[in-house]
C-alpha cells in the first residue's frame, strides 16, 4: 500500500491518504499506525496544496558510510559496524519544501539519496530475522549535510541537523523488499548517484535488529539507511547545492522527492513548499 500525507483547502491541518494504482487517493480517518479508516472522499493529486512529512518520528536516526563505495569516496575504510548519528526533529521537512542554505555554513551544502525505513512498532532487543515485522514501510530521504560542520565539528549533529535538512516523502509504501532497489539522485535533472540497496555494508534487517539493541524504536521512527556514492564533495569537482537547484531522490517503488534548494534570505519560513503535480 501506498499512504501520503497532505494538506488541502478542506484538510489545512493535513490528513492521510491512499494512493490508488489509478493515481486517485482516498483520504483516510487516523494515524499511520492505528489502523486508519478511508472516509470515502476521494482527490486527485492535483487536489494536493501541501505535502506534509509523512511521519512526525520520535526520533530521525541515521547511517553513515553504509555502501562500501561511499565510504572510500569519504574515508580510508568502511566502518566495522553501523555509524549511527541523529538528525534533529526540527530538520523535518517535506516533499516539493524548499531545502534553505543556511547562512551558518552556505558554501559546502551537500545531497545524500538515502531509502528511509518508517518503523511501525515499538522495537527493543530485535532479532534480524524479525526486524522487517517492525518496519512500517518505506520513503524517500535527502540526508543534506554541511559539509563545512561535519568536518570541523567533530561530530556530525550540527551539519546533519540545520532547518530543512531532512527532507522526506513522498509516499510511504508498505510490502516491500528492501534488499535490492535502485537509489537515485538526480541534481538539475542529472544523476549523480545511482546504487542499489544490495549494495549496503549493513542492511535494513541487520540495521533494525543492531539499534534495537541499544536504543528503543519508536513507531514513526525515521531510520536513513545511508547513502549511495557519488555525493557532491567527492566529485572532481565537487558539485555543492546552490540556490535553484532541485534535487530529486528516486528510489525504484518508493517514489520521487523533489525539493528546491534557496539561499536562507530567500526563505519563507515554512517547511513546506505549494506544488500541484504536472
Ligand atoms: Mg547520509
Amino acid at each position: 500500500m501506498k499512504f501520503v500525507r497532505f494538506a488541502t483547502a478542506r484538510h489545512p491541518q493535513g490528513v492521510y491518504g491512499l494512493v490508488g494504482g489509478d493515481g486517485l487517493i482516498e483520504v483516510l480517518r487516523g494515524g499511520l499506525f492505528d489502523a486508519p479508516e478511508c472516509t470515502g472522499e476521494v482527490l486527485k493529486e492535483g487536489d494536493i496544496v501541501r505535502y506534509l512529512p509523512p511521519v512526525d518520528p520520535p526520533n530521525i536516526l541515521a547511517i553513515g558510510r553504509n555502501y562500501y563505495a561511499h565510504a572510500m569516496e569519504t574515508s580510508d575504510h568502511p566502518p566495522a559496524a553501523p555509524l549511527l548519528f541523529i538528525k534533529a526533529n526540527t530538520a523535518l521537512s517535506a516533499h516539493e519544501a524548499n531545502i534553505v542554505l543556511p547562512s551558518a555554513a552556505p558554501t559546502r551544502v551537500d545531497y545524500e539519496a538515502e531509502l528511509v525505513a518508517i518503523i511501525g512498532r515499538r522495537a527493543k532487543n530485535v532479532p534480524v530475522e524479525e526486524a522487517l515485522d517492525y518496519v512500517f514501510g518505506f520513503t524517500c530521504g535527502n540526508d543534506v549535510s554541511a559539509r563545512d560542520c561535519q568536518a570541523g565539528d567533530g561530530q556530525w549533529a550540527r551539519a546533519k541537523s540545520f532547518d530543512t535538512f531532512a527532507p522526506m516523502g513522498p509516499y510511504v509504501v508498505t510490502g516491500l523488499d528492501p534488499g535490492d532497489l535502485l537509489v537515485q539522485m538526480r541534481v538539475n535533472g542529472e544523476t549523480m548517484q545511482q546504487q542499489s540497496t544490495k549494495d549496503m555494508l549493513f542492511n535494513v534487517p541487520c540495521l533494525v535488529s543492531y539499534l534495537s539493541h541499544s536504543l528503543t524504536l519508536m513507531p514513526g521512527t525515521a531510520l536513513y539507511t545511508g547513502t549511495p556514492s557519488g555525493v557532491g564533495i567527492a566529485r572532481k569537482p565537487p558539485v555543492l547545492l546552490k540556490p535553484g537547484d532541485v534535487c530529486e531522490v528516486d528510489i525504484a517503488g518508493v517514489g520521487v522527492l523533489r525539493n528546491r534548494v534557496v539561499a536562507e534570505a530567500q526563505a519563507d519560513g515554512t517547511c513546506a513548499g505549494t506544488m500541484r503535480l504536472p
